[in-house]
């Protein structure tokens, strides 16, 4: 260990250094209170080894100064050469762990060094546990709300947010656009290229369109097997139509081949596009269904294309 000494008796900091290395530790020597402070934050010590009694800054200001600017915990001992019960217990209230009583015993040090390290040691465990716990929950929250196939949001997180979304744009009263997305044949792309392809083409068309939603609050989210749902918040209807149109574009853009239909050579997708600057009296469920009833006109026109249902 990294020991910090502060004791302003000379004869007292180089016994106790004497034994330390003896003992294989490292050393560092402060004789007055503001040097040990200085040397506590520079040299980053495991342990302190305080002496209670020295002019100017005392020990029980020290330890108060050490807890104050220590951003971890570290053990710290107290020096003293009274064994008076009213000190012992104002020292260990001022923040110190321990006591050691002069003259320092090399058992009695070696014995208390042990006892501090164990605690650091079992701290160290439940920081490190803590933190491995803290990600695994950041993982999970994350698993939660994000799509396995494609890694992008999941319906959980649509449902969740949209609805945020809807009362925040009534209170507003501001245009909420949404964009529901289906792949064209998509059922005769699987037949004939087989599952797996089905998946790479989700996934492709996933990526794509996650590029091209960007602007923040926007997202968009996997809503059922080939079916996707953008979010366009404080959007009107005609720049989620634009939005809309793109997104068609670059699917198709993909060139993702399939000679698997008579009329058409590479994937496509159809969107319904709705817009609507909520009321109290108004649901998600509304928006959600006219864009629905858009999507199922742009399937009926001949796909892939946008249509739009105005509320
Ligand atoms: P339409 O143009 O009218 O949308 O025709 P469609 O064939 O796409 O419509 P339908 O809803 O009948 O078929 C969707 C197909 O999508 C059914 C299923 O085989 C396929 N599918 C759904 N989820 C997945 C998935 O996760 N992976 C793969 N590979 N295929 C999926
Ligand atoms: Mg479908
Ligand atoms: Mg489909």
């Amino acid at each position: 260990m990294k020991i910090l000494i502060i004791d302003d008796a000379l004869a007292d900091r180089l016994i106790i250094r004497r034994h330390l290395l003896s003992m294989g530790h490292e050393v560092i020597l402060a004789e007055s209170g503001e040097q040990g402070v200085f040397l506590f934050q520079q040299q980053d010590p495991d342990l302190v080894l305080l002496d209670v009694r020295m002019p100017e800054m005392d020990g029980y200001q020290v330890v108060k100064k050490l807890r104050e600017i220590d951003r971890g915990w570290r053990p710290i001992l107290f020096l003293s050469s009274t064994l008076n019960i009213e000190s012992f217990a104002k020292g260990i209230y001022s923040g110190a762990d321990d006591y050691l009583y002069k003259p320092i015993e090399k058992v009695a040090l070696d014995a208390k060094l042990h006892a501090m390290e164990r605690i650091a040691g079992m701290r160290q465990q439940l920081l490190s546990t803590t933190r491995a716990l803290a990600e695994e929950t950041k993982k999970v929250k994350q698993f939660a709300n994000q799509d396995a196939l494609t890694g992008i949001a999941n319906r959980r997180f649509l449902n969740k947010t949209l609805d945020q979304e809807f009362r925040r744009h009534c209170r507003e009263q501001m245009s909420l656009s949404i964009i529901m997305i289906d792949i064209d044949w998509f059922k005769e792309f699987n037949d004939h290229f087989g599952h797996l392809a089905g998946d790479d083409a989700i996934r492709s068309c996933a990526q794509k369109m996650s590029d091209i939603i960007k602007r923040a609050g926007e997202f968009i989210a996997r809503y059922g097997g080939e079916e996707f749902c953008v979010v366009l918040p404080a959007t009107e209807v005609e720049k989620a139509k634009k939005i809309a149109q793109n997104l068609c574009d670059a699917v198709r853009e993909l060139n993702i081949y399939r000679d698997d239909l008579e009329m058409q050579t590479y994937l496509t997708i159809s969107l319904g596009v709705s817009s609507m600057i909520p009321q109290q009296t108004d649901s998600m469920e509304t928006l959600i269904n006219s864009a629905d009833k858009a999507l199922f006109q742009a399937k009926q026109a001949g796909r892939n294309q946008v249509c739009v249902v105005s509320i």
